[in-house]
């Protein structure tokens, strides 16, 4: 009660607290729910984020649909007027409502009047503890979700994934490497036992964080206490591991693409080693790097990409940074060159002091605009739980900021001394190939013929 009573203080200390958007007043009800409340700059309105911890990661390749399809189970209706009661409620709320399921966590993301904030969470917790799902409702939702992730998976779809046809370079190899499932998750099989079961084993207190940003009502924390306080903690299910590089991979190899066409792209991708410190803010500061380094090269020196371009990606338990270029067919060896060229000049001489602090400075100068209103604040929040820590999230400016040039081109090193993995995508013949081969089944045609006249003539 004393922590409410804290609360309630800070949200009538508003103005001077919304400044910094790092502090956040945190707590823990009874339960185990964590809630995030912050004074936002806009007046008028809430931004409400619920984080459930569960995601696609929690389950095998089998049944990596069962949170996504819960959670679109979860808008099916609260008593007989159904999903579109339910939609009409909040409709008279003002508000509006949708949710997402990511590979690590569930979130109901709510923008809302500030005036109805209470009613609105009350129509959030309605649903969390009334939804009840029937057959119809099942099938229903199957059909949204598998219209959700491209339609029907036809029996050639499920082919061209086995033939490695149906992915990007990326995710072809994290299949290699058995980071990722070789085949698109289904819905069909999925059961409602199954559903419930997800429902009963996360869908609790101890497992969520509630974020309210903006304009907060004073009575709020009350509120919460005795609303959402009265859910039922469970006892926890741990997390499935995340897996890692358990097979090898071709070092390089061509992927077919499409049947005909001139274009190309050349992907270069390596595991980024694990560091201990500032390990995102270096490796996006490398990323950046990279970035411009490909854009001075491929485009601006050479000529043969119009966007290359440097990623970060995360598959499994591993994360991967890749240079990409898009190109001609006909310019893909060239552009390895340059690549190979590319790295050995960062591996000898390291990375240009001046543009490295260039990239650094606009990096930590962008923090300054990054995240504008409640709504974003709160998506920040929700992206970066991990970092909250004593009623503060970790400071991006102050985390860039150590970043040192020594300690990033040691990262540097060590990404590019590994040979990494290369991938070339292109179509299966090129425009002059499909015009040889037409001109070759013509000519063996008129060959044909002349053999049959002459044979004939005989
Ligand atoms: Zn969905």
């Amino acid at each position: 009660m004393r922590c409410l009573l804290f609360v309630c203080l800070l949200l009538g200390s508003f103005p001077s607290l919304a400044l910094d958007r790092f502090q956040v007043e945190g707590y823990t009800l009874r339960n185990g729910l964590q809630m995030l409340l912050k004074p936002g700059a806009e007046r008028g309105h809430v931004a409400i984020r619920l984080v459930i911890g569960v995601g696609i990661d929690d389950f095998g390749c089998a049944e990596k649909e069962l949170p996504h399809l819960l959670e679109h189970l979860l808008f099916s209706g609260i008593d007989a007027s159904g999903e579109g009661g339910l939609e009409e409620r909040m409709q008279a709320l003002g508000g509006e409502w949708n949710a997402f399921t990511s590979n690590a966590d569930t979130t109901f993301v709510i923008e809302a009047p500030a005036k109805n904030q209470r009613k609105v969470l009350d129509l959030l917790l309605a649903l969390l503890t009334q939804t009840r799902f029937d057959d119809n409702a099942i099938n229903a939702a199957k059909q949204v979700v598998e219209r959700e992730d491209g339609g029907h998976y036809s029996h050639l779809q499920r082919w061209l994934d086995r033939q490695d046809l149906g992915h990007t370079a990326s995710k072809q190899l994290a299949v290699e490497l058995g980071l990722k499932c070789p085949e698109r998750a289904e819905v069909d099989q999925l059961t409602r036992e199954q559903l419930e079961k997800v429902r009963k084993d996360w869908y609790a207190p101890n497992n969520m964080t509630l974020i309210v940003v903006g304009d907060l009502d004073r009575l709020l924390p009350a509120y919460l206490d005795r609303t959402y306080g009265a859910l039922k903690p469970i006892e926890p299910t741990d997390h499935l591991a995340l897996p890692q590089i358990q097979a090898s991979a071709a070092h390089e190899r061509n992927l077919t693409r499409g049947f005909v066409g001139g274009g190309a792209k050349l992907h270069w991708l390596v595991p980024e080693p694990v560091l201990e410190d500032q390990h995102d803010e270096t490796f996006d500061l490398l990323k950046d790097y990279l970035d411009w380094a490909l854009y001075r090269q491929l485009r601006l020196a050479h000529g043969l990409s119009y966007g290359p371009w440097a990623e970060r990606e995360v598959f499994g338990g591993v994360g991967f940074m890749s240079l990409n270029a898009d190109l001609e067919r006909d310019d893909v060896a060239e552009a390895q060159k340059v690549l190979e060229e590319l790295k050995a000049g960062l591996l000898k001489d390291g990375l240009n002091a001046e543009t490295f602090n260039r990239l650094k400075q606009a990096a930590i100068a962008r923090q300054a605009w990054a995240v504008q209103g409640n709504s974003a604040l709160a998506d920040y929040y929700w992206s970066a739980l991990g970092d909250y820590e004593d009623g503060r999230f970790a400071d991006p400016v102050k985390e860039l900021h150590a970043v040192t040039l020594a300690e990033a081109n040691k990262a540097m090193r060590e990404l590019l001394l590994q040979p990494g993995y290369i991938r070339i995508e292109k179509p299966l013949l090129s425009d002059d190939q499909l015009l040889w081969m037409i001109a070759g089944l013509l000519g063996l045609i008129v060959l044909s013929l002349a053999a049959w006249r002459f044979h004939r003539a005989k």
